[in-house]
């Protein structure tokens, strides 16, 4: 992994998420993901090497927040959307959690999405937050494709049980599902496992995906996927290539998690 300390110039970016604004204290992301659409990121920052084999930590981030949060109007924040904030550099650098600190300290309501355990630490505060949330990503109930797609992102179980602990101390959790990976997540099993996983929790809402191909999202996958699962070459080959195949995907996925959500009692949270 290739690890530089850079200082940003602004920290609170505007953003049409749904939040007002949005927190990347990284540029680039540990967890590897082979279909992260955040790959994109290279392009604006001069990066040629590899999506997860760089990060450049945003080491003054915390420290130009606190000035932000003076100045800018208050809204929402979402930490992060184009990097995970709790990648596995955050045990040492901690700059996501100094700015959920400085962001709860000041009663902005804050938005988190994570593939990390490694948020654990926090949920002390986002417990004692006015305003604040957590969301898990899901894709894979099995270990061995888990490892396979997100090499370094947290277990599958581990980051349902995050949901459970967070849930316990009072914090509102959700869950996005997906991407799903064509032949190979995309199947009634394992959206099936995931939903019946997640069916006992608070959930305030509920979120599924499907793989989009931009941004080189289908040359990753396609030599992942192809890597590890010889079967699904031919399929591959043609992976964000086939508009027909497109839509067909597509369309069984929105009727499959929708047929699945209704038999877990989850419909009224998509
Ligand atoms: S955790 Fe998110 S930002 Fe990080 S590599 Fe995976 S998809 Fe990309």
């Amino acid at each position: 992994m290739i690890v530089r300390e850079i200082q940003c110039k602004s920290v609170l970016q505007k953003t049409g998420l749904p939040a007002d604004y949005v927190i990347n204290c990284y540029v680039g992301c540990g967890h590897a993901c082979c279909y992260c659409y955040a790959r994109y990121m290279k392009r604006f920052t001069g990066h040629t090497e590899p999506w997860g084999t760089f990060v450049d930590v945003r080491v003054n981030a915390p420290a130009l927040l606190e000035r932000e949060v003076r100045r800018k109007r208050p809204g929402s924040v979402m930490l992060s959307s184009v990097c995970d904030g709790w990648q596995p550099l955050e045990k040492k650098h901690r700059v996501s959690g100094a700015c959920l600190a400085i962001l709860v300290d000041h009663g902005w309501p804050v938005r988190i999405l994570t593939k990390s355990t490694l948020v654990q630490r926090d949920l002390d505060m986002l417990a004692d937050a006015e305003d604040a949330d957590i969301g898990v990503t899901l894709t894979a109930a099995g270990e061995e494709i888990r490892r396979l797609i997100e090499p370094d992102a947290s277990p599958t179980a581990d980051r349902i049980r995050l949901l459970e602990d967070a849930a316990a101390r009072g914090i509102r959790v959700w869950a996005f599902l997906g991407p799903f990976l064509p032949g190979l997540t995309d199947t009634p099993e394992n959206i099936d496992a995931l939903m019946g996983a997640i069916a006992d929790l608070p959930l305030t809402h509920l979120h599924t995906d499907r793989l989009n191909f931009r941004s080189g999202v289908a040359a990753s996958v396609r030599r992942t996927v192809m890597g590890g699962f010889p079967g699904l070459r031919k399929q591959y080959a043609r992976l964000g290539a086939d508009p027909e195949a497109d839509r067909d995907y597509e369309a069984r996925l929105h009727t499959l998690t929708r047929e699945l959500a209704r038999k877990h009692g989850l419909l009224h949270l998509l």
